[in-house]
């Protein structure tokens, strides 16, 4: 039986900045000073995808440096261009910079929902039909704890199925590699008791017709001790009848064919796993939605470690996030990704709601 699993999250890349190209571009156009920002922000532990964003925010304004466009009085620094950003939800410039993950251990489950995600995000998962499931590892949840037993039952059932499909439309040798090479040319006494020959064939076709008991009964007789009593010719139909053909199966397009087929027989719990990138705008709305305490808890947990990962390496992208664990998962909210939201606590809150609308909101909100 494989092993019970949970996901793990790896962050495997991330956009770079080339500096001596950002550097070659601002002394063509003038503006070297920018240079000086982004020294400062780099000194504080921006990583170069925030800088990269704030640099194609400043661009629309002509605001890396002073002098460039006579409505802007003051530059902001990096940072505060980047909280400005956040604050405003100017999302298109965060999509200039992406995440990449590879998310192991998932489940089939996980996978689907994902990939309902479409913009600003790409993927490569494993492919059903191209790998074999030679062992079904299943992702595993300790809600699932009290119903265990009945869950490796599962398991290894569809496990099974899977292994005798495979077996029996000539994809892999059964055991006692009943393949031509295996049966040996002259038949010895002791040749393969009738009950190896029985465990021989369930593999391949399912047991014994009648017509091969009656065939096994004769040739190993029990009077004789149970030995082998058949002829030659009996000795060939025994190397027939336990022959396993794997014969045009296993050209390359029927296997991917049949390996498509089988996979409808595991289960959705299956692990595999898949790569996700992301830009940093469709980052900030997946995570909020998926760590949301409606969200299925294996996608919370994945993109709990997301949010970790990214955090660690990109100060400022979730700085207007608000943390909370629920259920003993992280929940994100309160980041504004579009313009017309409102951010969690902004106080302009009450220019757009009366206050008997915030309350009701308020009780329903504490009833969920
Ligand atoms: C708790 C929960 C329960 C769910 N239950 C179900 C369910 O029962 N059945 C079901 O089918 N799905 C369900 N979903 C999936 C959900 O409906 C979305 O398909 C999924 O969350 C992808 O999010 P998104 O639409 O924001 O897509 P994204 O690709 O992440 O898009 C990001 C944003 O871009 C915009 N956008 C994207 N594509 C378009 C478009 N074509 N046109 C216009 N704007 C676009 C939208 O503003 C969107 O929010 C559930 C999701 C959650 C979080």
């Amino acid at each position: 039986l494989g092993k019970l699993v949970t996901p793990n999250v790896f962050m495997v890349g991330y956009t770079n900045c080339d500096y001596s190209g950002l550097r070659a571009y601002l002394e063509y156009t003038g503006q070297e000073d920018f240079m000086r920002s982004v020294q400062a922000a780099k000194e504080e532990g921006l990583s170069d995808g925030e800088i990269l964003c704030s640099f194609y925010a400043k661009l629309c304004y002509k605001s890396l440096v002073l002098g460039k466009n006579s409505n802007v009085k003051r530059v902001r620094d990096i940072p505060d261009n980047v909280r400005s950003i956040l604050d405003t939800a100017h999302g298109s410039v965060l999509e200039h910079a992406a995440v990449n993950f590879i998310v192991t251990d998932c489940s089939r489950v996980f996978t689907h929902e994902q990939v309902r995600h479409r913009q600003g995000v790409a993927y490569s998962q494993t492919s059903g039909r191209y790998c074999r499931l030679d062992s079904i590892e299943f992702v595993w949840d300790d809600l699932l704890e009290p119903v265990r037993g009945l869950a490796v039952d599962a398991i290894a059932s569809a496990e099974k199925t899977v292994y005798l499909m495979e077996c029996r439309l000539g994809l892999r040798k059964p055991p006692y590699g009943a393949s031509p090479d295996d049966i040996p040319a002259a038949v010895s006494p002791a040749f393969r008791a009738p009950v190896e020959i029985a465990g021989m064939l369930w593999p391949l076709r399912g047991g014994m017709s009648p017509d091969e008991v009656v065939f096994l009964t004769r040739v190993y007789r029990a009077d004789s001790g149970g030995y082998w009593q058949g002829s030659e010719a009996d000795a060939a139909a025994l190397r027939a009848m336990c022959r396993w053909v794997p014969d045009d199966k296993f050209n390359f397009e029927k296997r991917k064919q049949l390996t498509s087929l089988i996979r409808r027989f595991a289960p959705n719990g299956q692990a595999n796993e898949i790569g996700v990138s992301l830009n940093l705008r469709a980052l900030r709305h997946i995570v909020q939605v998926r760590t949301a305490r409606h969200s299925e808890r294996e996608i919370r947990n994945v993109y709990g470690q997301v949010y970790n990962l990214v955090k660690a390496r990109f100060p400022l992208i979730f700085c207007d996030a608000r943390e909370k664990m629920y259920d003993g998962m992280l929940e994100i909210s309160g980041m504004k990704t579009q313009p017309y939201e409102i951010a969690a606590g902004d106080p302009r809150a009450l220019e757009y709601f009366d206050v008997s609308a915030l309350e009701s909101e308020i009780a329903r909100r504490r009833a969920t």
